[in-house]
């Protein structure tokens, strides 16, 4: 069995606003495997990102209320961890992709010593070993040029191209883990392809396992080995690929799918968006937090949060429709029979 290399449990943040304490994490539990990919699907504001981060310590201290939860990264509690130590995980062990590139980069320094910079610092490399090894990054992720190009700006690069540099960051000192968080919700549709295939690519190489936070299921289907599907700060689905898209057993998930374009639709298959908008994480009540735009709302949904069934293996979801109590006639058709999905 894959060894796990990353393992988050019970995580619960909250954070302070001037309205009060506001919600953001509530109990998210995942691991990630050596050389895999884990999708983080679900709305904006779902705490996908919120999680992403945390795992990163990337989280603004003076607001962020981390109340309850671990997260375990090769024996070590990396919520415990000093600031020197996390400052060292961070970049080397475990990096991050974010959704725009300039997040990442010093628009006011060149490439070459924004690569070299991590690789000096934490693989101890000499200036001219860095100076190498950022070329054959640049190579490596498909600039042209990769010697000449050390010396450019990130404004004399595109924007498909400055998310290959920041992939050649994030990868330049090996690292065990990548955290994607919508690397290329920015780019064109083009530059998506090629940038995912980029990583795919990489990762075969490097082994590098994968966290890659979208909203986009097309990208999920292209990517990933496993998919945890957040709604209102829960994963309230896990389970393979397969599971997620064949046998999909959240009301939530399925409302996802069925708003997803098909590549072999015929022009009369109409899109089903989800009815209605994602709860005000500042007052959410006792109930399950999907219940106002649920098809399949039953009365006690409203008062008490379902828990977390496991349906089959690893494959968990967290809706009162799986509970044993529930009576068989009251779980829907599409749901026992799962729905059928063209990946794209
Ligand atoms: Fe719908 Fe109830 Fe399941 Fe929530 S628990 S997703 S409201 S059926």
């Amino acid at each position: 069995m894959t060894e796990t290399i990353l393992n988050v449990d019970n995580l619960h943040i909250s954070f302070k606003t001037q309205t009060g304490t506001v919600s953001a994490v509530r109990g998210v539990n995942f691991e990630l495997k050596k050389g895999e990919t884990l999708a983080i699907v679900g709305e904006s504001g779902s705490g996908k990102s919120v999680t992403a981060k945390s795992i990163m310590r990337l989280l603004p201290k003076h607001n962020t209320i981390i109340s309850d939860g671990k997260i375990t990264y090769e024996n070590k509690s990396l919520l415990d961890l000093s600031g020197k130590d996390i400052a060292h995980i961070r970049g080397s062990e475990i990096s991050m992709v974010f959704q725009d590139p300039m997040t990442s980069l010093n628009p006011t320094m060149k490439i070459g010593k924004q690569i070299m910079e991590g690789l000096i610092k934490h693989q101890s490399l000499s200036k001219n070993e860095a100076k190498k090894r950022a070329a054959e990054m640049l190579a490596m992720v498909g600039i042209p040029n990769p010697a000449e190009r050390l010396n450019a700006y990130p404004h004399q690069f595109s924007g498909g191209m400055r998310q290959r540099v920041v992939i050649a960051m994030a990868l330049a000192c090996n690292p065990k883990i990548l955290i994607a968080d919508e690397p290329t919700t920015a780019l064109d549709v083009t530059i998506q392809a090629q940038i995912l295939d980029l990583m795919k690519d990489l990762q075969q190489k490097t082994g590098t396992a994968i966290i890659l936070i979208t909203h986009d299921l097309g990208v999920v289907a292209n990517m990933a080995d496993r998919v945890a599907v957040m709604y209102a700060g829960k994963i309230v689905e896990q389970g393979t690929l397969d599971e997620i898209f064949y046998s999909p057993q959240h009301p939530y998930t399925l409302g996802l799918l069925q708003s997803m374009p098909k590549l072999h639709a015929k022009r009369s298959e109409a899109l089903i968006p989800i009815p209605g908008t994602p709860p005000d994480m500042a007052t959410l009540g006792s109930g399950c937090s999907f219940a106002a735009r649920c098809p399949y709302t039953m009365k006690v949904c409203h008062h008490f949060s379902p828990e977390e069934t496991t349906v089959e293996g690893n494959h968990t979801v967290s809706c009162w429709l799986q509970d044993k109590r529930t009576p068989a006639d009251l779980r829907p058709a599409a749901i026992v029979g799962g729905v059928t999905n063209e990946r794209q």
